[in-house]
């Protein structure tokens, strides 16, 4: 994808692909949107494909695939074990991350119950720059926690900070000095970071990392699910690299990393995961694992389709015009949101636009979920989901109270090559409308409330008549419109 000014002086990213299998998409009118929401407890992972129109819940397993992906797809060769699938996979995922030993697992979080069970000592820990939850919990579930050492500006809504994802150093040192480094399983660092807004790390962050590693000879994990962004935001945003390719890019991050896994859901645009390393001794180790949880050693509980499909992926994240479209996406709704005064998390990340619900609906008490009442609102007035990143994605205190949530966003995921850029314009407009009538927004409270997750399948009803009179507003302003 590449940036291209009009005569009229508008600048525009272009999509450098051409749509040939479409999907039909529905936009309900406002009454039925209205009456789905409510139907699915404001809770926007309960809403059907059939009343949304734009899909923004997540990037996992909805990224367009390309016509080769597709066309691979047909001559997988299936068999329990040694199939020329598997070769064509390994062969590809070791050229892509430069290692000598791949373990396939049917997706990320299998990875990670994998590395952490045969990585992850009792009361150990596992420093990182930021957590994610599944990884999080599969190493609480082996007996060891997560520290965070995020860098300041990685928490701030807004910085000028180009790399919020990387680590802090100096924090990272204190932390194994204060822990003893015989106390730390891994350090973990996450490419794109995923629960701050899709931010990277620089190589220079990784490298300075790595020589901590070496200098107490702590092992170094990459999570590369989020890599393909990653890699765009090195090539445009680190002076250094400018001029490398993206393999060469990859090459010098994947040098510095012992262990590499990956959720293809994302990396690669297909369905599945893996796991890589150069060291014999873990090879031996997470093999008998892999049988153990997820299938024979040559095909992880994946499907041969999907296996052909990531390899024809991976080859396809160093064409920098296909990893740069979600990227430009991306940041081309960001910067109309800012020039609209709309609260975002800036500078512009991977992985999707994040609205800053804590600044947009600072009205309503945080009791009442602020990113959580903003996602209905904006299902209501666009049909298009968001998901909630805030209070609601916490669990409550062993009390009861409330665990009240450092951010309030409300993310807007950008599932790569999947959407055309009127349709971006879209739900930008619906957004600027919403927040020039956010005074209506009113909070939300929990109706059903399961103790453990209940992001995914609680259910909420507002506080007030607040819906009701969003739609009467709507239908005045834009009339017969959807
Ligand atoms: C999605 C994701 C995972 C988990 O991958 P799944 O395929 O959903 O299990 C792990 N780490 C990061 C950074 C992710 O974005």
């Amino acid at each position: 994808m590449k940036k291209v000014k009009f005569f009229s002086g508008e600048e525009i990213p272009l999509e450098f692909h051409k749509v040939r299998v479409v999907q039909k998409l529905n936009l309900q009118n406002i009454d039925r949107r209205l009456e789905a929401i409510k139907e699915a407890g404001n809770n926007t992972f309960l809403l059907k494909n059939q009343d949304i129109f734009l899909d923004m819940l997540t990037d996992s397993g909805v990224n367009a695939m390309s016509d080769n992906q597709v066309a691979s797809m047909l001559r997988a060769d299936d068999s329990y074990a040694g199939s020329q699938t598997f070769s064509r996979l390994e062969k590809s995922v070791k050229e892509f991350f430069n290692k000598r030993y791949f373990l396939p697992v049917h997706q990320g979080r299998a990875a990670e119950n994998i590395i952490s069970k045969a990585m992850v000592k009792e009361n150990s820990s596992v420093i990182t720059n930021y957590h994610f939850t599944t990884s999080r919990a599969h190493v609480m579930m082996n007996g060891g926690d997560m520290i965070e050492a995020i860098n300041k500006a990685g928490i701030e809504v807004n910085s000028n900070n180009l790399f919020k994802g990387n680590m802090d150093i100096e924090l990272l040192t204190e932390q194994i000095n204060k822990k003893g480094s015989e106390n730390i399983s891994f350090v973990r660092m996450e490419a794109g970071t995923n629960l701050i807004g899709g931010q990277p790390f620089s190589i220079e962050n990784l490298k300075n990392v790595k020589k901590i590693c070496n200098e107490y000879e702590i092992p170094l994990v990459l999570d590369a699910s989020l890599l393909s962004d990653n890699l765009y935001f090195i090539k445009t945003r680190e002076e250094r690299y400018k001029n490398s390719t993206i393999k060469e890019i990859l090459n010098e991050i994947s040098n510095c990393c012992d262990v590499i896994y990956f959720s293809a859901r994302k990396l690669s645009s297909a369905r599945g995961g893996g796991i890589c390393f150069d060291s014999e001794k873990y090879y031996y180790k997470m093999r008998e694992l892999l049988t153990l949880y997820e299938g024979f050693l040559t095909y992880g509980g994946m499907s041969v389709r999907e296996m052909e499909a990531i390899a024809v992926g991976l080859e396809e994240t160093l064409d920098f015009d296909n990893i740069s479209q979600g990227p430009e996406f991306i940041k081309y709704m960001t910067d109309e949101l800012v020039k609209a005064n709309v609260p975002v998390v800036t500078p512009a990340g991977g992985l999707g636009c994040h609205i800053d619900a804590m600044e947009f609906v600072s009205h309503i008490k945080r009791e009442e979920y602020r990113a959580g009442s903003l996602a209905s609102a904006l299902y209501i007035v666009s049909g298009c989901r968001g998901m909630e990143r805030g209070t609601i994605s916490e669990e409550r205190n062993p009390d009861g109270s409330e665990h009240i949530s450092d951010m309030e966003l409300l993310r807007m995921a950008m599932p790569r090559r999947v959407f055309t850029l009127s349709q971006v314009k879209f739900i930008i407009d619906r957004i600027i409308w919403l927040h020039k009538n956010k005074e209506l927004i009113g909070g939300l409270k929990f109706i059903d409330e399961p103790s453990k997750l209940r992001f995914f399948l609680g259910k909420l009803a507002p506080t007030s008549n607040w819906q009701e009179e969003l739609v009467r507003k709507f239908k005045q302003d834009f009339g017969n419109s959807l």
